[in-house]
């Protein structure tokens, strides 16, 4: 791709090393000769360490590259290529490792004839590298070591292999041998094991932190793009929101190379996931809510502006500074730049209402439950009793359709209180409700305590046979409860029900008080008539 302001340099997407040949390779002096000048140095050891994203590969094909113009030998062992399996145990890892370099360095594995059980694994891969590897190849070896961060991990063999290369690199000092070999160590993280300190290897060698773009570096880049910011104005804008991270700078540098958004679009979307940084905010929310605790960090940092005072652990802080999400300074922690302390402040906020919309939505219910429901029984009260007659009387009426209603009273509840106590009255409430409740089928029946020992029943599009029905079935389900009433006046001893019913088609000018009057003479009437009974209401008699 060729750009009218650009002479002859296509612009490539900034998602891996840059080539070294890219014009686009911004030195972040003086690392890349302080590196160089390490290997030169027998048994040398030179740590990068940076974020995601922030060059530490293209560094080191940089590295990589002076060594090959040496005539060095090179080995990349890029510890993401490792299986899961691989970690599973030190021996294993050791092998994988060692089989790794040979074939690098076109020797055959011949594992075997060096590795000794009895020596145990270390030793054994000391003795492969010194008496094999290094005996055969006379020039020195770069090993190019990435993502040892991930080795970090697995506690089991990072405390065993750092400590390694460590020993590696001290027998330089007598080994001709071992001088042969000038390590590159890459990672992302620090060191957050609680390895002891004199055995970790990263604190020898040349250490590089590699550090973000300055203005100039950022304008000069800009400048490569084929953009014309000679006032210090843009890169200010960009940096404010992106910081000197060259991954981000160059993202937003090679959309406006191609002239397809203006910096001040660039800049209002940039938090947002529809921005040109939506994939990667995405990726970064994906992988903190994964992770609990760092997500509870970050929130604190993102959105507490006395944030700088918390107090994190230090392997929370490396892994959300390894994201490349925050920067730390001594013990301040703070978001590495304002697109991501909005983006994220953003995220969090809305979690936040999303929790408070849940929580309100469940005192609602509860509020309701206050209102509505009966606290003994926990089926309707007489409130939701009336507002529903009321309701489905009004309905019915315009449907011309039936509705019935049921009224039912315990029979000598008065007695069975006499005899079992309140306590036991109140659990026997409890039990005809739910046998009353049991046999509603359809979502318009409702069934509520009318009051103390009534109950009452709204069956909505229901005729006199189907209602008639439904008073038997509740009938028959508190018997079937056999709950013992010696002194009922009732023959059979257990608690039984008195019930009065009433089915109408309602005329639109009349309101259910008809219903219910005409109901409770019907219940009346089988009490008067010996109790544990049905009774049909006459709409006509009541008038
Ligand atoms: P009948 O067969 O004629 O209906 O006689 P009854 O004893 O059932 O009727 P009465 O109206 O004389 O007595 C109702 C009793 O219901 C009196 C009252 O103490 C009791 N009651 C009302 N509400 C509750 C309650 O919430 N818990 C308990 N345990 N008893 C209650
Ligand atoms: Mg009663
Ligand atoms: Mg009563």
């Amino acid at each position: 791709m060729f750009l009218n302001n650009l002479e002859a340099v296509s612009l490539e997407y900034p998602d891996r090393a840059v080539p070294l040949e890219s014009p686009f390779y911004v030195d972040r002096t003086p690392s890349e000769q302080l590196s160089c000048d390490e290997i030169l140095k027998p048994g040398s050891v030179t740590r990068i360490q940076a974020p995601q994203k922030m060059g530490k590969s293209s560094l080191l094909l940089r590295i990589i590259d002076f060594a090959r113009k040496q005539s060095y030998k090179v080995v990349k062992i890029d510890f993401q290529e490792a299986d899961t399996a691989v970690y599973a145990n030190l021996n294993k890892f050791l092998r994988w490792f060692c089989a790794n370099i040979a074939r690098q360095l076109k020797l055959k594995p011949l594992l075997d004839e060096y590795w000794d059980e009895e020596m145990g694994s270390k030793v054994s891969c000391g003795i492969y590298l010194e008496g094999y590897l290094l005996e055969e190849i006379d020039t020195p070896i770069v090993l190019a070591l990435n993502e040892v961060n991930l080795v970090f991990e697995h506690q089991h063999i990072a405390e065993e292999f750092l400590p390694m290369l460590r020993f590696w690199h001290e027998q330089a000092r007598q080994s001709i041998q071992f001088q042969k070999l000038r390590f590159v160590v890459v990672h992302s993280t620090e060191v957050y094991l609680s390895l002891d300190i004199n055995q970790s290897p990263f604190n020898i060698g040349l250490p590089i932190k590699l550090s973000e773009f300055n203005l100039e570096q950022v304008r000069d880049l800009a400048g490569r793009h084929g953009l014309n910011w000679t006032g210090a104005n843009e890169a200010q804008q960009l940096m404010a929101m992106v910081g000197g991270h060259p991954y981000l700078v160059r993202v937003a540098l090679y959309h406006l190379a191609l002239e397809q958004i203006t910096l001040e679009e660039l800049l209002k979307v940039a938090p947002t996931q529809g921005g040109i940084y939506g994939s990667i905010l995405r990726d970064r929310w994906e992988i903190i809510q994964k992770q609990p605790k760092l997500s509870a960090a970050l929130k604190q940092i993102v959105m507490d502006s006395e944030s700088e005072s918390v107090n994190l652990e230090p392997i929370v802080s490396y892994k959300l500074e390894s994201l490349g999400l925050v920067k730390l300074d001594g013990d301040l922690v703070y978001p590495s730049c304002q697109m991501y302390r909005l983006y994220f402040a953003g995220q969090y906020q809305q979690e936040i209402k999303q929790i408070s919309l849940e929580n309100l939505k469940k005192e609602n219910q509860e509020l309701r439950n206050l209102v509505y429901i009966d606290a003994l029984t926990k089926i309707s009260n007489r409130r939701l009793f009336d507002e529903h007659l009321e309701r489905e009387w009004r309905r019915m009426a315009r449907e011309r359709k039936s509705i019935s209603l049921i009224l039912l009273d315990i029979d000598c509840f008065k007695l069975y209180n006499d005899t079992y106590g309140h306590q036991a009255g109140d659990k026997c409430l409890q039990q005809v409700a739910s046998a009353i409740h049991s046999c509603l089928k359809r979502g318009g029946d409702l069934a509520a305590r009318y009051g103390g020992e009534e109950f009452a029943v709204i069956l909505p599009q229901t005729n006199l046979q189907g209602a008639v029905c439904i008073a038997g079935e509740i009938q028959n389900s508190i018997k079937a409860k056999a709950i013992e009433h010696i002194k009922s006046k009732v023959e059979l001893k257990i608690v039984t029900a008195s019930i009065g019913l009433t089915s109408i088609i309602p005329h639109p000018e009349t309101d259910p008080t008809i219903l219910l009057r005409a109901t409770d003479e019907a219940l009346y009437r089988s009490k008067k008539l010996g109790r544990d009974r049905i009774n049909i209401g006459k709409i006509g008699n009541i008038h």
